[in-house]
């Protein structure tokens, strides 16, 4: 179906929380399966709720999950005209009226009603009033009156729930579709939008269920098509609860600034009610290829942060470590210095990029190599029991690594542009490592020790940790001056801890 548009259209009244981005990612790969279109609308209307940082943050989430929307977007603050002229039209019509109505009166009628055991609604006292034009300058809201006609029904078959899903006009209230400040309420203004940019289906979170017949009747009333309509159950925490701030983090930017990627989220958000046989790992491509309504469940989906963390570790092994280093470069923000694009953060990257859950851990781990000292954790350093042998290990350790070859680790400068320079970059840094590799190995073999004896005492020297990339990198990496440094950092810690 080549017509076929879908849309995402949250109001910005808070950042882009994983739910919506869910709904906009389903609407997304739909229309893109279908050979159709993507519409982004922002939803403001909500003047005091509405808030200018809550659109930046949506409209950014949005383009960092690649959801690229193909129109420009529209917002329906600026569409104010266009709602007017279908509430006069409705007027005109006798399909909606005005109502005077006080706060006051309406919540009496509902009292009543509910001392009798009644749904509480309008009880429609200003349906059939003879307009008095001076009354237009008393407050007032614009009403939608509703089909009253005896077994009179407004249903529709929900796409997802497979099943048809009807109410009786009698439980629908005459609803507000202009506010008394004049501004038209959410049901107006989307059924409006919806239909004039043409949308085939919306796909939905399954809190709109009861606006649906609202909506449905307005449709009909204005004379437009119907749309068909999907309606995705909600996302809940592992306790069950309908999933809050409760359970970490809930927006996608929160997301980003803890260190997931985005291919992870949208691999994540897709399987929360999506299924494509037991497949997990999909590419946008795929999903693209796969993704159609009748595989997402009916039931609610449960968040579950290990799978999200293991899918991370996925994309985070699979990637170019250029592309880490700019995307931890987008995260850091003010709170630390960026990473150097360089092939020496490169090579650690690499090397350290399968044992990592989340950017920020990778950041973490790079920290004994960006800062320029190093300050050794007690609490680790305190497991071990150095001895003489060990400063006579760092002694010669010092004296190996102060005699090593500059050139060694000089690696020339390189332009990132360049895929041929990368290569030979690439291959020099290869050598480079190879020749420390086997300059260090004959130190070993020389005094009678091994790489398992004295691995950790050069890490905790190092990195501080009991863990790290391969020694011969770090060396490269941080280059002879420092690793000079931090062996006499370390001698005297072992010294001072000694006495
Ligand atoms: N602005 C509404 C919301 O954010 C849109 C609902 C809809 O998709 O119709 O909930």
């Amino acid at each position: 179906m080549n017509n076929m548009k879908t849309r995402f259209a949250p109001s910005p009244t808070g950042y882009l929380h994983i739910g919506g981005a869910r709904t906009a990612l389903f609407n997304y790969v739909y229309a893109k399966h279908n050979g159709g279109k993507f519409v982004l609308r922002i939803e403001d209307t909500d003047f005091e709720r509405s808030e200018k940082k809550f659109e930046d943050d949506i409209i950014e989430s949005l383009k960092w999950l690649s959801i690229v929307p193909d129109n420009e977007i529209i917002f329906q603050s600026e569409r104010l005209d266009i709602y007017r002229s279908y509430i006069d039209k409705l007027l005109k019509e006798g399909k909606a009226y005005y109502c005077f109505c006080s706060k006051e009166l309406i919540e009496e009628d509902r009292n009543k009603l509910i001392a009798e055991n009644k749904k509480p609604m309008y009880i429609g006292r200003c349906r059939e009033l003879k307009l008095n034009e001076a009354l237009l300058g008393t407050p007032h809201v614009i009403r939608f009156k509703v089909d009253r006609s005896p077994g009179a029904v407004t249903g529709f078959k929900d796409l997802i729930r497979k099943q048809n899903i009807s109410v009786s006009n009698n439980e629908i209230d005459d609803f507000v579709l202009v506010r008394e400040d004049g501004i038209p309420t959410y049901n107006l203004a989307v059924v409006i939008d919806d239909a004039l940019t043409e949308i085939t289906h919306i796909i939905r979170g399954d809190d709109h269920v009861s606006n649906t017949p609202k909506q449905i009747m307005l449709y009909n009333a204005l004379g437009f098509n119907v749309p068909e309509f999907a309606h995705v159950s909600m996302i809940l925490g592992s306790d069950g609860k309908r999933l809050s701030k409760r359970h970490g983090a809930t927006s996608v930017n929160q997301y980003k600034q803890e260190g997931f990627l985005p291919e992870a989220l949208v691999n994540y958000l897709i399987r929360l009610g999506w299924s494509h046989g037991n497949d997990e790992i999909f590419s946008i491509e795929e999903l693209i290829q796969y993704f159609d309504l009748k595989n997402i469940s009916k039931s609610a989906a449960i968040f579950n942060t290990e799978k999200l963390l293991w899918l991370n570790s996925h994309y985070i092994k699979s990637k170019d470590p250029f592309v880490l280093i700019d995307s931890i470069n987008d995260i850091s923000g003010d709170l630390e210095s960026p990473l150097n694009i360089n092939i020496k953060t490169a090579s650690l990257v690499d090397s350290l990029k399968s044992r990592v859950k989340t950017l920020v851990e990778l950041r973490q781990k790079l920290d004994f190599f960006v800062n320029k000292t190093i300050d050794y954790k007690k609490d680790i350093l305190s497991e071990f029991n150095f001895n003489e042998n060990d400063l006579l290990f760092l002694k010669s350790f010092k004296e190996f690594v102060d005699k090593l070859e500059d050139g060694i680790f000089n690696c020339g400068s390189i332009d990132l542009n360049n895929e041929t320079d990368k290569e030979n970059i690439l291959e020099t840094l290869k050598n480079s490592i190879e020749s420390i590799k086997n300059e260090f190995n004959g130190f070993l073999s020389k005094n009678n020790w091994t790489m398992k004896e004295k691995a950790m005492i050069i890490r905790l020297a190092f990195v501080g940790e009991k863990v790290s990339p391969p020694i011969y990198e770090i060396i490269f990496a941080l280059g002879k001056e420092r690793c000079v440094q931090r062996i006499d950092k370390f001698y005297d810690y072992i010294i001072n801890i000694k006495r």
